[in-house]
């Protein structure tokens, strides 16, 4: 089953780290360069930018490319901090939501590129989420519901990380199993039995997300001890009342509700299972992992295509996913994609991987 796309709206940011103590190669191939032209990104072919001594650079073979450039919509380097990110590209988005349209940021990228960094903040560096919630709070003045869920997909399973979340809206727990994926007349997609948090305090939410996050599954692996394997998926339902001019009695307003929603989303390390050198349980993982970025690339190049005029059907049925944001991507929603990269040679084969998936 899939859904007519009516337009598409899609706006793609790449960020690249800087380079860090613990990164093991410490040749930068990743540069940014945003004044005159189109925003772009560089990366330079580590074996042809720095030859070994005996090895000799053949300019004239025909496969010869040393660097690749790609354009995005943003760009940031590592000199750019996530306030900039923020201004620039996330913000315009909280307009766009509260007036009434879905929402759906994405962070991007390897495990160690810096998504978490970029989303929930690290360090004394405030991260996409809080600076979101602050600015649509106040924008908001009270005016709008808020209702707060943040899940975890992690083996194509959803579990809730807001479990012991002192303040509930809603609580009803479908067992110990992966929560159910419904489809609801009017609110599209809903987790059947997610706690929701009615809020409107910045600091009340992070501190659940602080909480949360601590929740998330996280497996050693060899890529990096600390590799999230799971997609945290936060979601803020927004419902406000308008006040319209009554279709009935002239000179008269009636109030009419409105939802949209919000969903920012910290993907899982986008590097592939072969990669990680797994195997058994873990290479399974990897595969869901990968099937889960798959079926969102495919929905995402589906509705690029389907608003460019080619075929029009979107299938969101191959992921919990993309299921779980079958009504806010495509139709008439934005989505921004926040792509991220670490800038060392290392990392060459996935920064290549990541920007040419940001970039279809
Ligand atoms: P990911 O969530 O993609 O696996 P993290 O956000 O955990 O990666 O980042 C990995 C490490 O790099 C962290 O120690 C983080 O603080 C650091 N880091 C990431 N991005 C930046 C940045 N823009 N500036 C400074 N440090 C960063
Ligand atoms: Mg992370």
């Amino acid at each position: 089953m899939g859904r007519k796309a009516e337009s598409f709206h899609v706006k793609v940011a790449v960020r690249v780290r800087p380079l860090l103590k613990h990164d093991k190669e410490q040749r930068e191939v990743v540069s940014v360069s945003s004044d005159g032209g189109a925003p772009s990104v560089t990366v330079v072919d580590p074996d042809k930018a720095f030859p070994g001594k005996k090895q000799e650079i053949d300019y004239l073979r025909a496969d010869y490319v040393r660097e690749r450039a790609y354009e995005f919509d943003h760009v940031y380097g590592p000199g750019d901090d996530t306030g900039r990110v923020f201004r620039e590209a996330v913000r315009p988005m909280v307009d766009v939501v509260l007036e009434g349209v879905n929402v759906t940021i994405f962070a991007y990228g390897q495990t160690g590129s810096g998504k978490t960094h970029t989303m929930l903040g690290h360090r004394g560096e405030t991260g996409v989420m809080r600076l979101t919630l602050a600015e649509m709070f106040g924008k908001a003045k009270g005016a709008c519901r808020f209702l707060v869920s943040f899940v975890e997909l992690y083996n194509e399973e959803i579990r809730d990380l807001l479990l012991d979340a002192p303040i509930r809206a809603h609580v009803d727990h479908g067992g110990q199993g992966g929560l159910d994926l419904r489809e609801d007349p009017v609110r599209g997609p809903c987790i059947a039995g997610v706690t929701e948090v009615a809020a409107n305090e910045v600091d009340e939410v992070m501190s659940l997300l602080a909480a949360g996050n601590g929740r998330r599954t996280q497996e050693s692996t060899r890529a990096n001890s600390e590799s999230s394997r799971s997609h945290a998926v936060l979601q803020i339902a927004i419902e406000s009342s308008d006040k319209v001019p009554s279709r009935k009695r002239e000179g008269q307003v009636v109030k009419v509700k409105r939802t949209s929603k919000l969903s920012m989303i910290d993907l899982a390390g986008s590097e592939r299972a072969a990669e990680t050198r797994n195997s058994g349980a873990r290479l399974q993982e990897g595969a869901r992992i990968n099937r889960s970025l798959l079926a969102l690339g495919n929905v995402i190049n589906a509705l690029r295509k389907a608003n460019g005029g080619g075929p029009s059907y979107v299938n969101f049925r191959d992921s919990k996913l993309t299921r779980l944001l079958k009504d806010s991507l495509g139709g008439n929603c934005r989505t921004l994609m926040l792509a991220h990269v670490g800038p060392s040679s290392s990392s060459f084969e996935e920064t290549v991987n990541t920007l040419k998936y940001a970039h279809r």
